[in-house]
């Protein structure tokens, strides 16, 4: 059934209205139309559909495409009948009539593709059905629900191998995913039995994709800032926490804006019906974790837009900075009283200013450590140790410090603590300017301790 290029390429056009086929596209397509089994690992948005609906068209019979979603499977089949393509979904969507109406005209042969939910698969009505139509080609899309090692995992796509077992003639099958991992691609091979598959993977560095590292003083504020200046647009707010997401959700809820959650404590018909309604645009903010699947789940995604891989980090040795810090939480937050970050930072500057004063702090042993440091790096540094769980921060109105879980591990002997922190850039004779600078404030230091040591001034 080996179609030549050029007719895929007139079908592409005429049918579907594109020129080209996009990176991956034509591959998967003659390797279905030549009736090799093909597994499409391409990012959302990659254009995963013409891989089988191409097929579809020029393959006899009808297309079997097992879809997770109701709602995509509305939507893809809505712009396939406003080309001109007969197709349908079967799904509970669908009143009893015109259920029938869609399984009779399936069995008259006049759909070119399919669509069914994976459960719709285990039922006995549909495998007689299926069995009685010509089935070329079974779709499955968004496969990595076939592994207990995806964000999505959905048992009924552990059936759809007996599915096909059980047709009279074996179609050939194809699988896609935006889940690139080596672990779930195996999955997909060895669940759908998938005979030599012909794996494309594509397209995963997006040059309309952009990323940034900020460190926003005030996070709230400066979130609800970002989502108010892009009202009406649509966007995802990543949270390491299922609480977090939980109050962001609400804060935005709080100000007007249409949010929704998804994490791996809501129930499966909660996060289907929230992921829905951020994909069918009845709600701007997607607020969740990494359970929602749309993150990059490439372990070496460096998509060279990153101020990370544009070597503007580099990574130092911040063991010193750590015990200062750990130590002048210990003391002063030991003293019963909560401080937050801000007041830790002014003693380990050393900064004599009226709250360090009414708080009697200036006489701590650790104040003034870290004078060599800017504030800013300083804060840095708790925020790192915060993340890394060698401090932790209440939740409160006003959040206080505490030693985190990890700090007993910087007691260790040998115990180094690594730090990334920005690069500046390099002075009008090359030097990098943030090494002049830390040198001269690692020297004055240890001036004002040889100073002091000896009793004299600083100079
Ligand atoms: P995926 O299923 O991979 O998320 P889709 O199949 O929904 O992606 O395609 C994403 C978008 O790309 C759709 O708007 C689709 O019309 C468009 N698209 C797909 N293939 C092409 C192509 N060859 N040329 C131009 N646009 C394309």
């Amino acid at each position: 059934m080996k179609k030549d290029a050029a007719e895929c390429t007139r079908v592409l056009k005429d049918r579907f209205g594109y020129d080209t086929f996009r990176e991956g596209q034509a591959e998967v397509v003659d390797a279905l139309l030549s009736g090799r089994d093909a597994v499409g690992i391409m990012p959302t948005g990659g254009g995963k559909s013409i891989c089988y609906q191409l097929p579809a068209l020029l393959l006899p019979g009808v297309t079997v495409v097992v879809s997770p979603l109701i709602s995509l499977m509305a939507d893809q089949v809505r712009s396939l009948s406003e080309n001109g393509i007969p197709a349908a979904f079967l799904n509970s969507s669908l009143n009893p009539e015109a259920f029938c109406d869609t399984v009779r005209a399936a069995a008259a042969g006049e759909y070119r593709l399919l669509y069914v939910a994976p459960e719709r698969l285990d039922t006995a009505p549909f495998r007689e059905l299926a069995r009685n139509l010509d089935v070329s080609l079974v779709a499955v899309d968004e496969a990595h629900c076939i592994s207990q090692w995806g964000q999505n995992f959905r048992p009924s796509y552990l059936n759809i191998a007996d599915f096909i077992t059980q047709m009279p003639r074996r179609p050939v099958v194809s699988a896609f995913t935006a889940t690139a991992t080596l672990r779930v691609r195996e999955d997909i091979v060895a669940a759908l039995g998938l005979r030599d598959p012909l794996t494309v993977v594509s397209g995963f560095n997006r040059p309309n994709l952009y990323f940034e590292v900020t460190k926003p003083q005030n996070k709230q504020k400066e979130l609800l800032l970002y989502v108010k200046k892009r009202a009406g647009r649509c966007g995802i707010v990543y949270c390491s926490t299922r609480k977090t997401v939980e109050a962001v959700r609400e804060l935005l809820a709080r100000h007007g804006v249409s949010a929704v959650r998804y994490h791996a404590g809501l129930s499966d018909a909660e996060r289907r019906r929230n992921q829905e309604d951020f994909l069918y645009d009845r709600a701007d903010v997607m607020v969740a974790t990494n359970a929602f699947g749309m993150g990059i789940d490439k372990p070496d995604a460096r998509c060279d837009n990153c101020g990370n891989c544009h070597g503007a980090f580099e990574e130092v040795d911040a063991t010193e900075w750590m015990r200062a810090a750990l130590n002048c939480v210990h003391q002063i937050c030991g003293r019963g009283w909560p401080y937050g970050k801000a007041m830790v930072c002014d003693v380990l500057k050393g900064a004599v200013n009226e709250k360090v004063r009414r708080a009697r702090l200036a006489d701590v042993r650790t104040f003034g450590l870290l004078t060599a440091l800017p504030q800013r790096k300083i804060l840095d540094v708790l925020d790192a140790l915060e993340q890394d769980g060698f401090l932790a921060v209440s939740d409160g109105r006003y959040p206080t410090l505490t030693l985190g879980p990890e700090a007993e591990r910087a007691r260790e002997e040998g115990f180094r603590y690594m730090l990334r922190v920005p690069k500046r850039a390099p002075d009008a004779d090359g030097n990098a300017d943030a090494t002049s600078e830390d040198l001269f404030e690692t020297l004055r230091a240890l001036r004002r301790r040889l100073a002091e040591g000896a009793n004299v001034p600083a100079y």
